[in-house]
């Protein structure tokens, strides 16, 4: 299985779940719990969430889902910016914790970028870490500007990822953001590596897969996962997906299929803002 490895040594399995809406309805909310479950039995370790999601109702959710294998997770979790100050961030953290019913959160992201300085925002994440209530921090949406500022900032070299939008359809991070995280051995987290199903319904892409055997699902995860220092956080809230996602690990692009897919989906030509969803 594919793994990348955190600044401090620690590695993750590449392949990582999304929990975005799961949680907000009640009929659905069984298979969602039974598709986590499923994950971490598969061996996906690292599950995504956020205070944002479902207004804590996705926490809960997770929380329930790992309750019995707290251990065998690598649980991510995301505030506010509004949350980003060294009062809020200490409640944000204890609600967060509370509602994953866990002592600790494995990672602690900024969501997005907000007012507080970044200072102020990584000290209040420093003290978390030393009460032992978050084991590694990072940032979410930074785009390579915001990454120079940070770089700047006491605490800095703490920072354990950067979550950003990253597939087939949106490679501008590629110009310069991997490059700069792989520099300094931080690995990127990709969220949304199937464009929130839209690369799904992209006819040469779904082309492309049927004449490998493979559904443009896997394509796309395998096209994200063969990027060195990317992890992949898809989500699906239905088990035969899942499966049919872990599945992609199984089948490494060749150079030949890497070269197609630049064909269909051009890296960037230039910079461009990091796009966000
Ligand atoms: P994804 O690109 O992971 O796509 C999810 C969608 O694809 C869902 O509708 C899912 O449906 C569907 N899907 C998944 N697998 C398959 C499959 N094999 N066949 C058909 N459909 C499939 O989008 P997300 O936006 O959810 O991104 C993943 C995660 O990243 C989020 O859940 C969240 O944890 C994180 N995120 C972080 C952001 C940030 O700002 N930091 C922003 C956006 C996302 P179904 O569930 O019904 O199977």
């Amino acid at each position: 299985m594919k793994t990348v490895r955190l600044p401090s040594g620690e590695t993750l399995s590449a392949l990582g779940i999304g929990t975005w809406r799961m949680g907000e309805h009640s009929p659905e909310r069984s298979e969602e719990i039974a598709t986590l479950r499923l994950a971490i039995d598969l061996g996906v370790t690292v599950i995504d969430t956020a205070e944002m999601y479902g207004a804590g109702a996705t926490e809960a959710l997770v929380g329930e889902a790992i309750a019995d294998r707290r251990e065998r997770v690598f649980l991510v979790s995301k505030f506010y910016p509004q949350h980003a100050s060294r009062r809020e961030l200490a409640r944000a953290c204890e609600g967060s914790l509370r509602r994953l019913k866990t002592d600790r959160i494995d990672l602690y992201l900024l969501h997005w970028r907000g007012h507080t300085p970044l200072a102020e925002t990584l000290e209040a994440c420093l003290q978390l870490h030393q009460q032992g209530k978050i084991r590694h921090f990072g940032v979410s949406n930074f785009d390579i500007e915001d990454l120079h500022e940070l770089s700047a900032t006491p605490s800095a070299c703490m920072v354990a990822t950067n979550q950003v939008l990253y597939n087939l359809m949106r490679r501008g991070a590629e110009w310069e953001l991997l490059g700069w995280l792989a520099a300094r051995r931080i690995p990127l987290m990709a969220y949304s590596p199937l464009e929130q199903g839209r690369l799904l319904r992209h006819r040469p892409l779904t082309e492309f897969a049927r004449r490998r055997g493979l559904t443009a699902a896997q394509v796309a995860l395998a096209w994200v996962l063969a990027q060195d220092g990317v992890l992949a956080i898809p989500k699906s809230a239905h088990r035969a997906r899942l499966k049919e996602n872990w599945a992609a690990l199984e089948h490494p692009l060749t150079p030949g299929d890497q070269a197609e897919l630049d064909r269909l989906f051009p890296p960037p030509q230039g910079p461009s803002p990091l796009a966000m969803l």
